[in-house]
């Protein structure tokens, strides 16, 4: 017998979780979120993506106002009060989580702290109490992977720790030069640390442009962060005094560090809820597979967000929350967008579509079109470094198969064009569109400009 029943049960009240049960919620179905933390908002908001963009704010304004001094104003050093600059953080993570309690009750979404874990069909154990369910949504995101054989020593972070912002280490190596471990090195960087990034790939932000991580590279070299692409780390000691990290590949030899961050990727947490006793398969990374409608294998249990798989992006898993609600609600709904990635760096890296190399790659027909931002009006106005728009299209219909965009506010510009993928926009129609003079945006359409052979800004 359960102790309690659940018609429509979350797990996980993270970005994919909580969009989840207020868009069932909203569609008047009885829903049940359940999460462990004493705050709503699951990695994203506490640990993730919005301390980490408050942080990569003060570092901005850290840089803008050095820049100054080129411009005849100077500001001097900073002065760094890290508590305040923590508890303003704090903060702001307190705003948002504490709205979407708000949210929660307005909405009459019944909220259960605890972990729970399935232990049958439709059946659940949180933290000793047994539940019944209709139907459920595995919603529990995914963890920091931890490298094999490095100490356990409290000068090494992943992620989170890196965001509690404990100290600003003289100087700080970080393992995986992906999008966490870009965002922190342009945070510390600011800050005051000597930052050594070691990727195993040849390329850092691996995936993307080469040409515009080309640009993002120099820029944070220029910052004064060392990167040793192609190396890897082999060993690490925690010394009294410092890490020490043997190097292979493109570097050979040792790094000193007073602290290491890991930001090798993250893994599925799928494993953490015996979805086996529920019937859903779980494969060795921990992922839970699902189809466009988020449906596991097993009628009535749906899985969303990172636990689903790469990428593991909080816009994708609130999209897959929208729509497991609207499944579960007897709606037509899936997933078939878009997924566009953002590295909030300085300058900023944004992609969605096709790269050059991936439609080449696919043997998909295409042509590329750019915009140097050195010929941006805006952009030198603004004291913007250099910066990169660029269109991968098709050669027939014009249309975008891709798009990637380096520079200031990239993440804000990327928006229009993945409108216009996803409407089947072409050249003409973003080069015949009128973007007000002198914007960033205009890069946008000056690239398509140039494929048509009517620019004339450059
Ligand atoms: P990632 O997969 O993006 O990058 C990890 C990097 O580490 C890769 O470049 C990989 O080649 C490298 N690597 C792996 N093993 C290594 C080793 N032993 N030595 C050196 N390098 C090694 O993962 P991440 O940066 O940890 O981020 C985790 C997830 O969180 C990703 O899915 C990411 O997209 C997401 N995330 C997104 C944002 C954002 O959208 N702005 C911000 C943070 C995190």
């Amino acid at each position: 017998m359960a102790d309690k029943h659940a018609p429509f049960i979350v797990l996980g009240a993270g970005p994919g979780g909580y969009a989840c049960a207020f868009r069932a919620a909203d569609l008047g179905l009885d829903v049940t979120l359940v999460d462990p933390r004493a705050s709503l908002g699951g990695v994203c908001l506490n640990e993730g993506c919005i301390p980490s963009k408050a942080l990569l704010h003060a570092a901005e304004v850290i840089r803008e106002a050095a820049h100054m001094a080129a411009w005849g104003i100077g500001f001097g050093d900073p002065k760094l009060d890290l508590d305040a600059l923590r508890a303003k953080k704090d903060g702001i993570v307190r705003q948002l989580t504490d709205g979407l309690s708000g949210l929660a009750r307005r909405r009459k979404v019944r909220v259960v702290r605890g972990a729970a874990v399935f232990s049958g069909p439709k059946s659940l154990e949180i933290d000793g109490e047994t539940w019944s369910f209709d139907r459920a949504v595995i919603a529990v995101g995914s963890a920091p992977v931890q490298l094999p054989g490095w100490p356990e020593d409290a000068r090494i972070w992943d992620s989170t720790a890196a965001l509690e912002l404990r100290s600003v280490p003289k100087r700080l190596a970080i393992v995986g030069g992906g999008i966490i471990g870009l965002e922190m090195a342009t945070i510390y960087a600011a800050l005051g640390s000597a930052v050594t990034v070691i990727e195993f790939l040849d390329q850092i932000a691996p995936g993307a442009d080469a040409e515009a991580v080309q640009i993002l590279r120099a820029a944070m070299e220029g910052q004064g962060v060392t990167i040793h692409s192609a190396t890897r780390v082999t060993a690490v000691k925690a010394g009294k005094a410092a890490l020490t990290l043997a190097c292979e590949g493109a570097f050979e030899g040792e790094i000193k560090a007073d602290a290491a961050i890991q930001a090798v990727g993250r893994r599925a947490n799928g494993s953490l809820v015996n979805a086996k006793a529920a019937g859903v398969e779980v494969d060795a990374r921990g992922v839970i597979a699902v189809d466009a409608q988020c449906r596991t294998q097993v009628p009535d249990i749906f899985a969303i967000g990172d636990v689903t798989g790469n990428p593991m992006l909080a816009h994708r898993a609130t999209h897959q929350g929208h729509v497991a609600a609207e499944v579960a609600a007897g709606h037509a709904a899936g997933l078939d967008a878009l997924i566009p990635s953002v590295a909030y760096t300085n300058p900023e890296l944004a992609w969605a579509g096709l790269t050059p190399a991936q439609a080449k790659e696919a043997g998909i027909a295409h042509k590329l079109t750019s915009f140097p931002w050195a010929a941006s009006g805006r952009n030198l106005a603004s004291g913007g470094s250099d910066g990169l728009t660029r269109i991968v299209y098709d050669p027939d219909t014009h249309r975008l198969l891709g798009a990637t965009v380096v520079g200031r506010n990239a993440g804000e510009l990327l928006a229009e064009l993945v409108l216009a993928m996803e409407m089947g926009a072409t050249l003409e129609d973003l080069a015949l569109s009128v973007h007000a003079h002198p914007t960033l945006s205009e890069t946008v359409a000056f690239s398509a400009e140039r494929a048509l052979g009517t620019l004339t800004d450059l």
